[in-house]
């Protein structure tokens, strides 16, 4: 399987700066093979983006999209849209989750509809601090993975990466705390044990899982080597050019 490795900026960049990361990007990296190496820039950026990438190194994400495909929803973007655009979706963001208030039903029709429209999602889940702390993290990580591919079936899991981010270990959160490789083992088994109840053992083999939670060139390693790890998802990292090149170049070494 590959390793992947997603660069989640966020609300950063101006159309322009996004272009000049990507540039450099581009120009930092050779064609890993072995390797998806995605990023995520800002809706209004993935259009030009589209036609200055090289999809030999680099692939897009959007960080969001919604699940109608034309209609009345003023303001929203449309997987139908952002196909052709974009090859992978952000779907199940905590910050989506939480600030925006995303329930299940939201994220399930999403990952559905990116599906529908030939884009692969990358959902997210992960428990919040007060979760791990009253014991729910099992139940909380079972109940979002089932809820969220309930729409989606045998044949098309081979269209899904899930992402477990613990919503503690996020930078951006207040008194954010590093998951040590135990705890990441300990969700990643459980990730894994669930696609199998859902999907069979060899379908569920295949879902590459990746892991986000503050992660930088110093701990890449640590996360990479977890068994059923196949990758990382980077939110404030990937803002850094030079970082987000180093925890290639980590992965690169680790998984070679
Ligand atoms: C994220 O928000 O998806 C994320 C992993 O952020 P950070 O790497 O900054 O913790």
């Amino acid at each position: 399987m590959k390793t992947y490795i997603v660069g989640n900026w966020k609300l950063n960049f101006t159309v322009g700066e996004s272009s000049i990361y990507l540039h450099k990007l581009l120009k930092a990296l050779p064609v890993y093979r072995g390797m998806e190496i995605i990023v995520a820039p800002s809706t209004i950026a993935l259009q030009p983006l589209s036609l200055q990438v090289d999809r030999r190194k680099i692939k897009l994400a959007t960080q969001n999209g919604f699940y109608r495909d034309y209609g009345a929803f003023t303001g929203e973007t449309s997987f139908t849209q952002l196909r052709g655009i974009v090859d992978y979706a952000i779907i199940g963001h905590s910050e989506r989750r939480y600030i925006f208030g995303e329930d299940e039903k939201f994220i399930q029709k999403k990952v559905a509809a990116a599906i529908r429209n030939k884009i692969t999602p990358i959902l997210c889940i992960g428990e919040t601090e007060s979760e791990r702390a009253f014991g729910e993290t099992a139940d909380v990580i079972r109940d979002q993975l089932t809820s969220g591919l309930s729409q989606v079936g045998d044949d098309d899991l081979d269209k899904i990466i899930i992402a477990y981010e613990p919503v503690w270990a996020i930078s951006s959160v207040k008194s954010a705390k590093l998951a040590t490789p135990d705890e990441v083992t300990d969700v990643v088994k459980l990730i894994r044990g669930t696609l199998k109840e859902l999907y069979g053992g060899k379908i569920a083999e295949g879902v590459p899982v990746l892991f986000g939670g503050s992660v930088g060139p110093s701990n890449a390693g640590s996360y990479l080597t977890v068994p059923g790890v196949n990758g990382l998802l980077v939110g404030g990292a990937s803002l850094i050019l030079g970082e987000f090149v180093d925890i290639i170049e980590v992965a690169k070494r680790v998984r070679a």
